[in-house]
């Protein structure tokens, strides 16, 4: 991609057409952007909201094709839906599409977001009546499943969305099996103080929850329906819908052999949403934005993260936007301080910054017993994120405290504190370490021809 000095005219391509994709396109335009605007997507729904999915498209409040994103503006686009892009040709600027033609463009958005990890047997993910949950269509499957009053729902795997699917099961009155590696519902993103309490939450809710438990294998009948699984504990479950909540898989395959950093973690970018080509040297007009993107953070040690939340999305669209457009001596930093947020047994849960980050968590606000309560991350005596449980309107000031870097514990002001304030060990799992990261391997001598090729792993 060569943007032959265009900046508010030329032709710009955005592959990924969801949050950020139309995010993106809509700040182009309100950037003053004149030229071509193509929209590239594997999809062929117009842009829809996917929190919603998991949540009042389940409970059965909203029809799933109900959930299309409102348009901030015009964007005047050549829509490409229903098409996925399958390479670049970044001598000739052209991004191929399986439909075997390509399109032209001198900048690119790459917003290929991820998509569910299957449930790893392939036979058994074929089964009728399991399910991942993603897509608008997946929701329309799951939905009506649940909708068949299952004798049983089992869902594997306890993060947000695991959660909020047996929450809904719940709330709907289904019987619904929890199955989790780990040993509590939300310890990876929350810890394992936080997750103890979401634990109690399950329960009291009439959740079957099955921790330091993994499924080892889907039974199906003669007519090739789920209808059995089997726990690592040696026992049987009998169920009738299986939601395999595994996680994630960025959408890079079409970036394979291109040059960019681009692998299992995401897509390499610097805070100004560069691409990184393969040798880690930013690239001028290649640009990453959303869930695929993974960028270093000054306040979490310049690390590089990936935050798959939908403010990300919104406000790396909007910075990716502006760069490619802006001139060079103007361009923004994407210095977001993640936010998420989560319904689920009548809880309303946020979190703000990183508390994966954090070794220690104190609880700052409110009552534990009544779940209703703010609690502080902190790593180095300083504060770096915090979740609250029916607390939300204290976010902005964690916020504010975590953009300062200010001290851990934070001395929130107010009168309804937690009897017991002191920091204590936040307990996160240790990471697994994923097994299908290529191997980096540095050829050639001179600094004219050193550079990386990715290798797959040899097992
Ligand atoms: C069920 C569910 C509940 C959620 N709840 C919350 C929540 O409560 N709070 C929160 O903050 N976040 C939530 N999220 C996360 C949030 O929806 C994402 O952060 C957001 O969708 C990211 O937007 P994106 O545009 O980067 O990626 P995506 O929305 O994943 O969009 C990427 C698009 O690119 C397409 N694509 C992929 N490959 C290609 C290709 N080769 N060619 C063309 N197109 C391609 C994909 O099909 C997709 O349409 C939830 C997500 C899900 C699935």
């Amino acid at each position: 991609m060569n943007s032959n000095g265009f900046k508010d005219n030329g032709r710009i391509i955005i592959v990924g057409a969801s949050l950020a994709g139309l995010r993106a396109a809509e700040a182009l335009r309100d950037e003053g952007f004149r030229g071509d605007l193509t929209i590239i997507g594997d999809e062929p729904e117009e842009p829809y909201d996917r929190p919603p999915l998991s949540k009042q498209v389940l409970a059965g409040w909203v029809r799933p094709d109900g959930t299309k994103l409102p348009r901030m503006r015009r964007v005047d686009a050549d829509w490409r839906l229903g098409v996925a892009a399958t390479g670049i040709d970044r001598a000739n600027n052209r991004i191929l599409l399986a439909d075997g033609s390509a399109v032209e463009g001198d900048r690119l958005l790459i917003a290929t977001g991820v998509r569910s990890r299957p449930w790893p047997n392939p036979d058994e993910a074929a089964l009728d009546g399991v399910f991942t949950l993603r897509t608008s269509s997946d929701a329309a499957k799951l939905q009506a499943a649940l909708a068949a009053k299952p004798k049983r729902v089992l869902v594997i795997g306890s993060g947000f969305i695991g959660s909020e699917v047996a929450s809904v099961c719940r709330d709907l009155g289904l019987e619904v099996t929890v199955a989790e590696r780990g040993p509590a519902p939300l310890a990876g993103p929350l810890g394992l103080v936080i997750g103890r309490i979401a634990a109690e939450m399950q329960r009291a809710a009439g959740v079957d929850l099955r921790t330091g438990v993994s499924v080892q294998g889907l039974d199906g009948d003669a007519g090739g329906h789920v209808r059995r699984a089997r726990l690592s504990d040696g026992t049987t479950l009998d169920v009738d819908v299986v939601v395999a909540s595994l996680g994630s898989i960025r959408n890079i395959e079409w970036l394979e052999g291109v040059g960019l950093a681009a692998g299992t973690w995401g897509v390499g970018c610097d805070a100004g949403c560069r691409a990184f080509d393969i040798n880690g040297v930013v690239t001028n007009n290649v640009f990453v934005a959303g869930d695929i993107a993974r960028a270093p953070h000054v306040l979490y040690d310049y690390q590089f993260m990936a935050m798959e939340h939908w403010d990300n999305a919104v406000l790396g669209a909007q910075v990716a936007a502006h760069n490619m457009v802006c001139a060079e001596t103007e361009r923004w930093a994407h210095l977001m301080i993640p936010q998420f947020w989560s319904g689920q047994f009548g809880v309303n849960i946020k979190s703000v910054g990183v508390p994966s980050f954090g070794d220690e968590i104190a609880f700052t606000q409110g009552s534990i017993k009544d779940r209703r309560f703010a609690a502080a991350f902190g790593r180095r005596g300083r504060i770096v994120g915090a979740v609250t449980f029916d607390h939300g309107k204290w976010i902005p000031y964690y916020e504010a405290q975590i953009a300062r870097s200010m001290p851990f514990p934070p001395n929130p002001v107010g009168s309804d504190f937690p009897e017991d304030m002191r920091a204590m060990p936040a307990e996160f799992p240790v990471r697994g370490v994923p097994t299908e990261t290529p191997d980096v391997v540095l050829t050639g001598h001179n600094p004219s021809e050193r550079s990386a090729e990715f290798h797959p792993r040899k097992r």
